[in-house]
C-alpha cells in the first residue's frame, strides 16, 4: 500500500509504501503516475503534503505544495431500488457454488452476469440538454449495496432509478492523516430539491415498466418501496432511506487551469514536477453515464503521453 509520494525540491522523486510488514521506498528515474482512484488519489496527495494548506495543517502535515482543489469537487451518481419478487426461480438468488464453479471453469453461467443487465436513459426535466435519469436493471435483489438483500433464497428483480446530473458541494478529506484509514467522503446528496423530482419520477416510471404485460409471467409483489408508498412525500421518505452511490466518483483531482484544478491537460500535477494523476479523479465534470470506460480511456491516453514525453 502506497503511503506517500516523496517530493524533493518541487519534484516527485519516490514513493514510500508498506509491504511484507514494513515500509519501503522506491525512487523514480523519470516520473510517478498516481492511479489510486477518486477516493484514494487525493488522500495520497494530501498525506504527501500536496493539497489545501489549511486542511493539511489541521492534520499536522507539512505543506509541500498548496493545491486547494485536491479532494474537492467530488461528483457521483446516486440510485435507489424498485424491487419486485419474481415468480420463477431464475434470478441471481439461485446462484450458488455450482454457478461459481461454472464461472471460474468456463467463464459462463448465471454468475457471469454483470448484475446490471439492462438500462436506459430518460430526460425528466424537458429543458435539460441531456438525460438526467438512468435506469439499471438487475436480475436479483439490489438493496443498499446488496447488504439489504434478503437471504431467504427468494427470487426478485430490481430497477434502479439513478441520478446522473446531481450537482452539489462534495469532497474527500482526511480523517486521520494516515493512508491506511478511510478518508471522509462527503456526498452531501440532496442539496438540490430537483434531484428528488427526478428520482420520484424514476420510481413511477419503473413501476410502469414493471407493470408491462411482457413481465406478467415473472412479476410477483412489489417488495420495495411497497404498495403503501404512493404519494410524492412517501416516495421521498423512501428515497432518503435507500439512496446510495452507484460507485461513479470523479473530480477530486480535476484537470484544468483554474485555481481549483489539480492537474493540467497532460495530467501533470500543478506545481510539482514528475508527477501525474491518471484515473477517474481527473474528470472535471462527470458524464451522464457509467465511468469505467472513460477511466480506461484516461489510462490509455496517459500511456500515450508518457511514450511521447
Ligand atoms: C462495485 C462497483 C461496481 C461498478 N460497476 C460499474 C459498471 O458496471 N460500469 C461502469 O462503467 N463503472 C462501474 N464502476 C465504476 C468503475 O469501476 C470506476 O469508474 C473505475 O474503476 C475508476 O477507475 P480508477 O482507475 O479511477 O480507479 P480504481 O479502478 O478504483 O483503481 C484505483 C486502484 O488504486 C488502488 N489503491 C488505492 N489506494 C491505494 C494505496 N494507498 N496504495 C496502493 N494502491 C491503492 C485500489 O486498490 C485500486 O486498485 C463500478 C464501481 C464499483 C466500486
Amino acid at each position: 500500500m502506497v503511503l506517500k509520494i516523496i517530493v524533493t525540491d518541487g519534484r516527485a522523486t519516490g514513493v514510500t509504501f508498506f509491504a511484507y510488514g514494513k515500509e519501503h521506498t522506491v525512487n523514480a528515474r523519470k516520473e510517478i503516475i498516481l492511479s489510486g482512484g477518486t477516493i484514494n488519489s487525493p488522500q495520497i496527495l494530501m498525506t504527501s503534503g500536496i493539497g489545501p494548506k489549511d486542511h493539511l495543517k489541521e492534520h499536522g502535515i507539512a505543506v509541500v505544495h498548496d493545491l486547494p482543489g485536491v479532494g474537492q469537487d467530488l461528483q457521483d451518481h446516486f440510485m435507489m431500488p424498485v424491487v419486485y419478487t419474481c415468480t420463477k426461480p431464475i434470478s441471481l438468488s439461485q446462484a450458488g457454488s455450482k454457478e461459481q464453479a461454472e464461472l471460474y471453469a468456463k467463464g459462463k453461467g448465471m454468475l457471469s452476469s454483470n448484475i446490471a443487465e439492462a438500462g436506459g436513459f430518460l430526460k425528466i426535466d424537458p429543458k435539460s440538454p441531456d438525460p438526467d435519469l438512468q435506469f439499471h436493471f438487475s436480475p436479483g435483489y439490489f438493496i443498499l449495496d446488496g447488504a439489504g438483500n434478503p437471504t431467504d433464497g427468494s427470487d426478485a428483480f430490481t430497477i434502479m432509478p439513478s441520478l446522473v446530473q446531481s450537482k452539489g458541494t462534495r469532497s474527500v478529506t482526511l480523517a486521520p492523516a494516515d493512508p491506511s484509514t478511510k478518508p471522509l467522503i462527503n456526498h452531501n446528496i440532496f442539496q438540490n430539491e430537483k434531484d428528488y423530482d427526478v428520482l420520484i419520477a424514476g420510481v413511477k416510471i419503473a413501476r410502469k415498466i414493471i407493470a408491462a404485460s411482457a413481465l406478467d409471467e415473472l412479476r410477483g409483489k412489489e417488495y420495495l418501496p411497497g404498495s403503501a408508498v404512493q404519494t410524492d412525500e412517501e416516495i421521498k421518505a423512501y428515497i432518503n432511506k435507500y439512496i446510495q452511490t452507484i460507485y461513479h466518483p470523479v473530480g477530486t483531482c480535476k484537470m484544468g487551469s483554474d485555481d481549483m484544478a489539480v492537474v493540467d491537460h497532460k495530467l501533470r500535477v500543478h506545481g510539482i514536477a514528475g508527477l501525474r494523476v491518471a484515473d477517474a479523479s481527473i474528470m472535471p465534470t462527470i458524464m451522464n453515464a457509467n465511468t469505467n470506460a472513460p477511466s480506461i480511456m484516461i489510462g490509455e491516453k496517459c500511456a500515450d503521453m508518457i511514450r511521447t514525453a
